[in-house]
């Protein structure tokens, strides 16, 4: 990486510090602010914008030498409220990498082959492979969030019954905990996203989604029912992320409110962890140079037969 390069991580990293939860014990969903745009106002919009584009080509950088590399998965899980931006930002991010080192799993309600597995089973069978990018658009943690708001889904479940005790939840969120370390000790690097939204903004979006044609496809009738839900979705996702943030395997909390501000701090955080991997273009073996020196001059010769 070249000076102005590491400038840029330097910068991406004071972003994504503040959002940064690798310990969940003393975090309060309280404490962070949807509409948060640290120093920047929204006259900075454009400058934002920019320094966007910067950070989505060092991304590209990044992933080309993760790919080169061929040890290290990265693994980015995305949660969120309805309309908090999930799509977009996931859109813009990645919007610089090699599509070949990149897949994204959407994760809708579950299929009845779904249901009659582990909670993680179809999650683990679109784990990225090494060198990639795998993004969960919604993840595993649904199990303790939607499912946990709704209790009838878990009796869709079928659990065995002496299984769905009261500290089932104590148990997914240890679980998960678990299965992350494991993925983080095989070269999976985790790092989780909740786009926190505020219900203010979260009304405003659903009324563009109604009034404009464009956009009236992005609604639907069940979003307004979750809506409803708001408190018991926000207790769940403190609990989640109080549970479940790790130093391997951190949350970040990213504002949500102003889309310009969500995807920079997204990025950074990204790239953050890139640059903790030590990423490095693999060196080659002093044959393995001889074999490309004798492939060049067999080329070469070609001109000459
Ligand atoms: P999104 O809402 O993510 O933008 P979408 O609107 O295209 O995507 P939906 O059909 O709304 O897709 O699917 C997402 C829905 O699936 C969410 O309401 C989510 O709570 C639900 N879901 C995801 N995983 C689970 C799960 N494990 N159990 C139950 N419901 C789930
Ligand atoms: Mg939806």
């Amino acid at each position: 990486m070249n000076k102005e390069q590491r400038k840029l991580i330097q910068r991406a990293k004071d972003f994504a510090k503040p959002f940064r939860v690798d310990d969940g014990e003393s975090f309060r969903l309280k404490d962070i602010d949807p509409n948060n745009t640290l120093h920047l106002e929204q006259e900075h919009k454009p400058q934002a914008k920019e320094a966007l584009a910067l950070g989505v080509e060092l991304l590209a950088a990044f992933q080309d030498m993760l790919y080169a590399q061929d040890r290290w998965a990265m693994l980015l899980a995305f949660q969120a409220m309805d309309a908090a931006g999930k799509d977009g930002t996931i859109k813009h991010v990645m919007s610089g990498v090699n599509p070949q080192g990149c897949q994204v799993s959407s994760f809708k309600a579950p299929s009845s082959v779904d249901l009659d597995h582990d909670f993680l089973w179809r999650c683990n069978l679109a784990l990225p492979e090494r060198g990639r990018i795998g993004i969960f658009n919604r993840s595993y943690y649904e199990e303790t969030l939607v499912v946990r708001v709704h209790p009838e889904l878990l009796h869709q479940q079928t659990l065995p019954e002496p299984l769905m005790g009261k500290d089932i939840w104590k148990e997914r969120f240890r679980d998960i905990r678990h299965y992350e370390q494991y993925l983080s000790n095989n070269g999976v690097v985790v790092r989780k996203f909740f786009l926190h939204l505020s219900k203010k903004e979260q009304k405003k979006r659903f009324l563009e989604r109604l009034e404009t044609p464009e956009k009236n496809w992005k609604f639907s009738a069940n979003d307004i029912k979750e809506r409803a839900y708001w408190d018991d979705y926000m207790n769940a996702y403190e609990d989640m992320i109080r549970n479940t943030a790790t130093k391997v395997a951190p949350w970040y909390v990213v504002p949500a409110d102003n889309k310009w501000f969500t995807r920079i701090v997204v990025a950074a955080a990204i790239i953050e962890t890139l640059d903790s991997l030590d990423l490095k273009y693999p060196v080659i073996t002093e044959e393995a140079r001889q074999h490309l020196e004798a492939a060049k001059q067999q080329l070469l010769n070609e001109d000459k037969a």
